[in-house]
């Protein structure tokens, strides 16, 4: 059975959309730590970040480079970090959450919870600041 990772690329089941290449695609986790925490996901469904082959690993990264930057200009924060769990889903992901201090990459934290239209303007803001 496919992911809901793989159901959310295929579009089976909505997403807040931030981008896609050939191998990778972006949207908004709906449990958010921040206002523009996104997940960047291999469309190829491996379970584990560090199984995927080499090639794979590095578009992802490079994925992940391009998109950061957008989040940084749409949502105000210091910088973007990056955390790698996998304990929820079994398809390899990255979580890029904007961050303020240590505690605001913290996944044991209350999570925000953000209406239709909040979740739809962060994506159309971080997609408008893509390079
Ligand atoms: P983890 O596997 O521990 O890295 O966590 C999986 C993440 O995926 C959690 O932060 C969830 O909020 C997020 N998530 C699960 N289902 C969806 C979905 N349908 N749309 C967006 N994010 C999701």
């Amino acid at each position: 059975m496919d992911s809901i990772f793989t159901r959310i690329i295929k579009g089976e089941i909505p997403s807040y959309k931030i981008a896609e290449n050939d191998c990778c695609f972006a949207f908004l986790d709906i449990n958010p730590l921040a206002k523009g925490h996104t997940l960047l996901v291999p469309k190829k469904e491996v379970d584990y970040l560090f199984d995927l082959d080499n090639a794979l690993y590095t578009e992802l990264m490079l994925f992940a480079k391009k998109i950061a930057p957008a989040i940084e200009k749409t949502v105000p924060c210091e910088r973007i970090g990056m955390a790698v769990l996998g304990l929820e889903v079994p398809h390899a992901h990255i979580h890029l959450v904007p961050i303020r201090s240590i505690a605001d990459l913290d996944f044991s934290k209350p999570k925000l919870k953000l209406c239709e239209s909040e979740f739809s303007a962060l994506a159309a803001g971080i997609r408008a600041n893509l390079d």
